[in-house]
């Protein structure tokens, strides 16, 4: 039996777990890949604070993982496929492969998952051309014409990163401006190599054995028109990794609802990070998000120790 277990070790859960770890909870951390979470995939952060210049995604998750570590938190690599109240007021938390870990609380921080596309060509070509991590997969384009599809921070940051390799990036974005933070709007105007595309949605990707063009329906017009493209990275937007949450927990679009303590309306369940509703989806309130829950979990533990 342990007193928590936090379910995934992005920032939110490392954060978490570094918190725990302060304040004496008996806690296990459990991840079904390597710790980091989605910023592993990400090329640099500029806007974490305490860097003063951007920091290798990589770089800043392995800092958060060695302190993590550092102060005892214990780090076990599975995947969780359900959670239930169990007797006596306890969750009894089932991994993939079968082991069962009992806690008096659990932090929620599974984060989020990038959205597709759904369109033909798409799933096909995932990994002949198709991407979703300009980070992994840029360098396989240099000099080759690219499509970024999205037009909110992620997708400008990643159409800036693929500038490095790509001859020329085309921005494809269904409205007439992008939604992403202004300097990055900036960014991506003055650089020579990014073609903005406003008002278009993809229809398909095609190709033969690999990525050769994709099909673009405008928006206003509704007139299709094909553009020759090696790859297609594709950023719009996020869905919470919340299958395991009760349903009764989740607002319309999936998202954890929680308080301003991360509490969720279920005693001794919080939640934290990119998977909570209201989340702003960055480090920096991620790793808020799960102190917060961490502080709120130690709360109710002395509760219980109390009662
Ligand atoms: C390409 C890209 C670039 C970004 N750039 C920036 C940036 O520059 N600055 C910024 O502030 N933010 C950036 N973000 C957003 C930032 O990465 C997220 O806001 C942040 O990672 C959220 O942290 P989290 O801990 O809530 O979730 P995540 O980082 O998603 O971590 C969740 C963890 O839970 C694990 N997990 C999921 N399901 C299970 C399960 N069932 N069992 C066990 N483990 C599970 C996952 O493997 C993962 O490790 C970027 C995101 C992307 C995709």
């Amino acid at each position: 039996m342990k007193e928590l277990v936090i379910v995934g070790a992005g920032p939110a859960g490392l954060s978490a777990a570094i918190y725990g770890m302060r304040a004496g909870i008996d806690l296990v951390v459990i991840e079904k890949l390597a710790p980091g979470g989605q910023v592993m995939t990400t090329y640099e952060v500029e806007n974490y604070p305490g860097f003063v210049d951007p920091i290798p995604g990589w770089e800043l998750m392995s800092n958060m993982e060695n302190q993590a570590r550092r102060l005892g938190a214990e780090i076990r690599g599975v995947e969780l496929s359900s959670i239930r109240r169990g007797s006596g007021g306890c969750f009894e938390i089932e991994t993939v492969g079968g082991d069962a870990i009992r806690a008096r609380a659990v932090i929620c921080a599974t984060g989020a998952s990038l959205l597709k596309l759904g369109v033909p060509g798409e799933a096909e070509f995932t990994g002949r051309g198709v991407s979703y991590c300009a980070t992994c997969d840029a360098a396989f384009f240099k000099e080759r014409v690219t499509a970024v599809v999205g037009g909110g921070d992620t997708a400008l940051e990643e159409a800036l990163y693929l500038t490095r390799f790509a001859s020329k990036v085309l921005l494809v974005h269904r409205r007439d401006a992008f939604r992403g933070a202004k300097l990055l709007q900036k960014r991506v105007m003055e650089n020579p190599i990014i073609e903005p595309v406003y008002n278009s949605v993809v229809r398909s990707i095609n190709g033969s054995g690999k990525v050769e063009s994709i099909s673009l329906e405008d928006t206003k017009t509704a007139a299709m028109k094909d553009l020759t493209v090696d790859g297609v990275f594709i950023f719009i937007g996020y869905r919470p990794n919340t299958e395991y949450v009760p349903g009764e927990i989740l607002n319309e679009y999936g998202e954890v609802m929680v308080d301003s303590r991360m509490r969720t309306s279920i005693p001794g369940l919080f939640a934290a990070g990119d998977l909570r509703s209201d989340s702003i989806r960055q480090i920096v309130a991620a790793a808020a998000d799960g102190a917060t829950a961490a502080l709120s979990a130690y709360d109710y533990l002395e509760s219980l120790a109390r009662s």
